[in-house]
């Protein structure tokens, strides 16, 4: 049996982020006992993600700035026609971080500092237990494991979404693509682009992130019910980059698929007395958007200073109430066809200042700010959603 204070399943953003958090406190904190740290990460195989790409935006320097790739202070949305609408986001940076990256970096000073113990082998249960839980895992080679640790930290994805008034899907497809001659201004970055053709339900754009004036990350998304075939994606894509940026000649040196739930679930994020989810299980997700990693470093931040406190480490729901609440209106707006998505997206960004909805997007704008933005959606439309979503029957989601 493996003893710790700590033990963390799962080695994704949200797991590495809090193991990195236990081990290196953030400059400036008060000096407080450092739990003993176990790490349980799943063998090579089928149970780790494809590796893939981050963006969020934080004002300043920022705790894994070492792995960010790029980071754009312009971006830019196109409306589905007229002319688009750039914003400098100062003190904003809107960073992309990619997932090898970001697991190099962590690995690194999770060694250098020699704090965190790692266990490779599948969790089949966690158990609680009097003062703890156990956590009951397989090696590769089929040996049983058992952690026992006064707090758990389970990262693995759900089996299935918890049922939700609405349910649609983020889901995206991209090429990394490198051209022969410069095209791309690396200086921006292209948010929303909605001259793309648009779906029954729901809404797409194009997405451009230049890394260079060589290369960028190109995709295109949907927020919509159902994920597409291969073959749809790369029709999309080409139509994308051919008919709407005008890009010729290029070579795609790797791809990126991508299926993020945007719903009005409730997550549970304890489900023992020392038990707790984190992470896209424990609704870090931002609904409206399918932004999670910034929820992972406000859950995982909180849950680093409860644990140096003495306190009760719960998760917190890293979305505010009324946030969640207006996210549940949109996605409703946007599934039944009461709004335009393309036309709503394109006339927020046209109306607000991008800094203002990206604060909003955290969760840190105030009420008369909210209502201003409120202000500049279609109104009786949202209202009507509104007034619809708390009749709304909670169903389970059929899956993607
Ligand atoms: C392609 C893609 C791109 C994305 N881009 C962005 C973005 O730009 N910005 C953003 O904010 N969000 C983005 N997201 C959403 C979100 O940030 C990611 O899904 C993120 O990886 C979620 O982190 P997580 O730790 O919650 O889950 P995961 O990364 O899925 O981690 C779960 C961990 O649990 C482990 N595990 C699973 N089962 C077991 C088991 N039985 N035993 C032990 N370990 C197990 C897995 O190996 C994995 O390490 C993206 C998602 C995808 C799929």
């Amino acid at each position: 049996m493996i003893e710790a204070d700590v033990a963390i399943i799962g080695a994704g953003a949200a797991g590495l982020s809090l193991a990195h958090r236990l081990c290196l406190p953030a400059p400036g904190a008060r000096p407080a006992r450092r739990p003993s740290v176990v790490l349980v990460t799943a063998p090579p195989g089928p149970l780790r993600p494809p590796a893939r790409t981050w963006c969020f935006w934080e004002a300043g320097r920022g705790r894994f700035d070492a792995a960010v790739t790029t980071a754009w202070r312009r971006l830019r949305v196109h409306p589905p026609t007229g002319e688009p609408i750039e914003d400098d986001i100062s003190p904003l940076r809107y960073k992309m971080i990619r997932s090898d990256d970001f697991e190099c970096l962590v690995e690194h000073d999770l060694t250098r500092t020699g704090r965190v113990r790692r266990l490779e082998a599948v969790v089949d249960d966690v158990e609680g237990v009097a003062d703890g839980a156990r956590v009951h895992a397989r090696t590769a080679s089929g040996s049983s494991r058992c952690v026992q640790a006064r707090w758990v930290f389970d990262s693995r994805p759900l089996g299935s979404l918890p049922a939700a008034r609405t349910t649609l899907l983020q889901h995206f497809h991209g090429w990394f693509v490198r051209t022969p001659r410069p095209v791309f201004d690396p200086a921006r970055a292209d948010l929303m682009d909605f001259r793309t053709a648009q779906p029954a339900t729901g809404l797409s754009f194009g997405y451009l992130l230049p890394t260079g004036t060589r290369q960028a990350l190109v995709e295109y998304t949907e927020f919509s019910p159902a994920v597409l075939s291969a073959d749809a994606y790369e029709k999309a894509l080409r139509h994308y980059t051919g008919s709407v940026l005008g890009l010729t000649d290029f070579e795609v040196t790797a791809t990126e698929t991508g299926v993020i739930p945007m719903t009005d679930a409730r997550f549970a994020r304890r489900t023992g007395d020392s038990v707790f989810r984190i992470g896209t299980a424990g609704g870090a997700t931002r609904p409206s958007t399918g932004y999670t990693f910034a929820g992972v470093q406000r859950q995982t931040a909180a849950v680093a200073a409860a644990l140096g406190q003495g306190r009760r480490p719960v998760p917190p729901q890293p979305h505010p109430l009324r946030s969640r609440a207006m996210d549940a209106v949109l996605l409703h707006a946007l599934d039944s066809g009461l709004v335009d998505g393309a036309a709503f997206f394109a006339r927020l960004f046209t109306r607000v200042p991008m800094t203002r909805l990206l604060r909003f997007l955290d969760g840190e704008t105030r009420p008369h700010e909210e209502l201003g933005i409120g202000l500049h959606t279609p109104v009786l439309p949202m209202l009507r959603a509104a007034a619809a979503v708390p009749l709304l029957p909670r169903r389970p989601f059929p899956g993607p």
